[in-house]
């Protein structure tokens, strides 16, 4: 047996193990290893039983004197007594509802047991304790695995307790921990102070103090951390090397075009676009994040940059997250450049117009598709720039295969295209520079003249009637009006399944969710006004129909889930209304409050609530005086850190891995010594554990 050992050949994990383990990720012995639990249940209070008293836990250890079940016909419960005796002593012990642990403990068994003591009725009881069995002549030093110590509490999953994984783990670290290896280089080990790595494995699960434990799960983190920055900074170094077609910047094509506009560009708009035409005219690969506000005017800096590359003879593929922003994308470019005389397609995986032989090519992730016989995909000619609006919200596969720029032309030149991508999601520095894979920033920090800041409230249950009134008012005025609403989950995760199970369950949440809201609105609030729904279970078509509607103003009131494509453009629209808005996540309330104001008419954005805790109130209070979306970025990753930000959660970016995004200094810290050591050894052949654990890295995030 070795790390690699597939967890099939471990011996007693049969077949419903397997499968268990399989649905958390956990293929080999390695990966075992690296489950870490996420907390520890401290059973090290070993007392003799003349000590015992209420509270605890406490840890005994004796001889069952008697054990019997006892059926409790009021409670409907099974009740196991037992009692236990050591020299000093007897205790009554009490499990619930578990009848079978009669079968386990047998009069003249020694055992150790730890849990709380219970006082009722004057009686004391130790209830529900944990136990393992030790031999007769057991001296404290004998090492315990389930008590006596402080003891690994795993992520719960059905059917995988953390005693069983106890109960496998322990004897294969105490086989095979040796053969553990560090992959950190020793200097960096040093500098850091680290555990060494077997010290740490072991501390990690069995740890002798919390101090220990807390400093073995420092050690890990900073070893994903660690690699995730080499990854990113290698690939960056990759793309350095790369050759990109230069595209001359042509000043009068670029200021033809900005006077042809119906606007004038804003100083932070002109300042993104100049950085791209000047990153285009470079033979290597831009590598850039066009970063702003829900309304700052992105597309039309994109068009820019679309325009001069196009112009010069190159073609232009723009991505969009889903058909309906593909769409108007495709309607916007055709308006902006309608005097420039310029070949535009559009494909989506429904839809194909001009496919072949455009100069601007724009759709979904059906662009991603090579040729293929049937007469699918796309094949460029001379594909120079690619540009993706709202990045974050593709699927893990089509980032991977753009953050690694797997998009290489169709030529023979060999050369890879510029690739902007576009987001209204400010990312937090940490990840811009790590899983966002390093980017170049271009930011517009300021919102086109003559728009007025919206008005945020917070609304509770017994002010919900006078804002309905208020929503009334704008709409017999002519406005519209967005409703999002959060879906309704069960109480645990464990009922919902994971992976695709996972995503199934929440998408018919959402759609109930939204249902609901539907329902009530259109029969008892607002039975007089026109009210549409928009959800991820309708058809295309529908959705396409509906977004019509409201943009005709046919639909008054638009109900819809977090997910679906608000994206578009309704300058009409004048409020904002989000029901259950603790639920969501600052950088997330924010975008969808910036789907109004895009007008200059006074727009408003109504969180309702019905959880007054502190810490929402904080959050839903920093957006009512917030309007900044990077600051609100960063005050949500410190709140709740990294999980929430849309994508970083389908990484499969290990919990560890998330605590340290958070930390700022700790990223910058990290990606230097990475650098240090690529600097020092680009191909890490000095280092060939981290290669080894740099390509177990890459092959997780792609197949996630
Ligand atoms: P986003 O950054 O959210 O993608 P868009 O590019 O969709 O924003 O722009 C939002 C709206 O603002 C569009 O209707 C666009 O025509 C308009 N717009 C863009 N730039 C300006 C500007 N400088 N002045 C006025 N309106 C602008
Ligand atoms: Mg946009």
């Amino acid at each position: 047996m070795n790390l690699s050992t597939p967890i099939e050949e471990i011996p007693r994990v049969g077949p419903q193990y397997q499968k268990r383990l399989k649905k958390l990720g956990l293929k080999t012995i390695r990966d075992l290893f690296f489950h870490f639990p996420h907390r520890y249940e401290d059973f090290s209070n070993l007392i003799p039983i003349a000590k015992a008293q209420a509270g605890g836990p406490f840890c005994f250890q004796g001889e069952i004197l008697d054990a019997k079940n006892i059926y409790t016909f009021r409670k409907r419960m099974v009740l196991t007594q037992a009692t236990l005796g050591d020299e000093t002593g007897r205790l009554k012990v009490i499990w619930f509802n578990q009848p079978y642990l009669i079968n386990t403990f047998k009069k003249g068994d020694y055992v150790c047991l730890a849990g709380k003591i219970t006082k009722k009725n004057g009686s004391e009881y130790l209830s529900n304790p944990a136990y393992e069995k030790i031999p007769k002549d057991f001296r404290f030093n004998t090492e315990l695995t389930h008590t006596g110590r402080l003891i690994p509490v795993y992520p719960e999953t059905e059917g995988l307790s953390s005693k069983w994984l106890r109960f496998i783990v322990k004897p294969l670290l105490l086989k095979l921990r040796e053969k553990l290896q560090d992959p950190l280089p020793e200097k960096i080990r040093k500098k850091f102070n680290f555990l060494p790595f077997q010290k740490a494995i072991w501390q990690i699960h069995f740890p002798d103090s919390l101090k220990l434990a807390e400093e073995a799960k420092k050690r890990f983190a900073f070893e994903e951390l660690f690699t995730l920055s080499i990854f990113i900074l290698k690939e960056r170094l990759r793309l350095n090397r790369e050759k990109a077609i230069p595209v001359p910047l042509n000043l009068e094509l670029i200021k033809g075009f900005i006077k042809s506009l119906p606007f004038k560009l804003t100083d932070a708009q002109k300042k993104s676009a100049w950085q791209i035409l000047k990153d285009l005219e470079k033979p290597k690969p831009m590598n850039r994040l066009l970063e702003g506000d829900v309304g700052s005017g992105k597309t039309v800096v994109a068009a820019m940059a679309a325009l001069n590359v196009a112009k010069a003879g190159y073609q232009v593929a723009f991505m969009a997250p889903t058909e309906i922003l593909a769409k108007q994308h495709f309607k916007t470019i055709n308006e902006l450049f309608k005097n420039f005389n310029l070949k535009i397609g559009l494909l989506t995986s429904k839809k194909k117009i001009r496919k072949e032989g455009t100069d601007i090519l724009i759709g979904t992730h059906a662009l991603l598709q090579p040729p293929t016989k049937s007469g699918g995909g796309v094949k460029f000619e001379k594909l120079a720039l690619v540009i993706v609006d709202e990045q974050h919200r593709f699927g893990v596969e089509q980032r991977a295969k753009l953050i690694t720029n797997d998009y290489k032309l169709t030529t023979a030149q060999k050369m890879i295209p510029h690739f902007l991508s576009m987001t209204a999601t400010p990312i937090p520095r940490t990840l811009s520079l790590t899983i966002y894979g390093d980017l170049d920033l271009s930011i517009i920090n300021e919102l086109p003249k003559g728009r007025k800041k919206i008005i945020t409230k917070i609304v509770q249950p017994k002010d919900k009637k006078e804002t309905y009134e208020f929503i009334r008012q704008q709409v017999k005025e002519g406005r519209q009006v967005f409703v999002i609403c959060p879906r309704i989950e069960p109480c645990t995760r464990a009922e919902l399944g994971t992976g695709q199970a996972l995503q199934q369950t929440l998408s018919w949440l959402e759609v109930k969710a939204v249902k609901d809201e539907y329902q009530k609105l259109s029969k008892e609030i607002f039975p007089d006004l026109k009210i549409g729904m928009l959800h991820g279970k309708m058809k295309t078509e529908e959705k396409e129909k509906t977004m019509r509607d409201f943009k005709a103003k046919i639909i008054d009131i638009l109900v819809s889930t977090s997910v679906v494509e608000v994206g578009v453009d309704i300058p009409n629209a004048t409020v904002m209304m989000i029901e259950g808005s603790e639920k969501f996540g600052l950088a997330q309330l924010h975008q969808f409050r910036g789907r109004v104001g895009r007008s200059d008419l006074q727009s408003f954005c109504f969180l309702f609530t019905d959880a007054p805790g502190i810490v929402t109130n904080r959050r839903l209070r920093a957006l009512m005086v917030c309007e900044d979306g990077f600051e609100l970025a960063e005050k949500d990753l410190a709140i709740r850190g990294p999980g929430d930000f849309s994508g970083t959660r389908q990484w499969g970016v290990p919990d560890l891995l998330m605590d340290s995004l958070k930390d700022i200094f700790l990223v910058q810290e990290t990606r230097q010594s990475a650098k240090e050591i690529l600097e020092e050894d680009p191909q890490l052949k000095k280092y060939p554990l981290l290669k080894k654990r740099l390509e177990e890295f890459k092959e997780g995030i792609h197949l996630e």
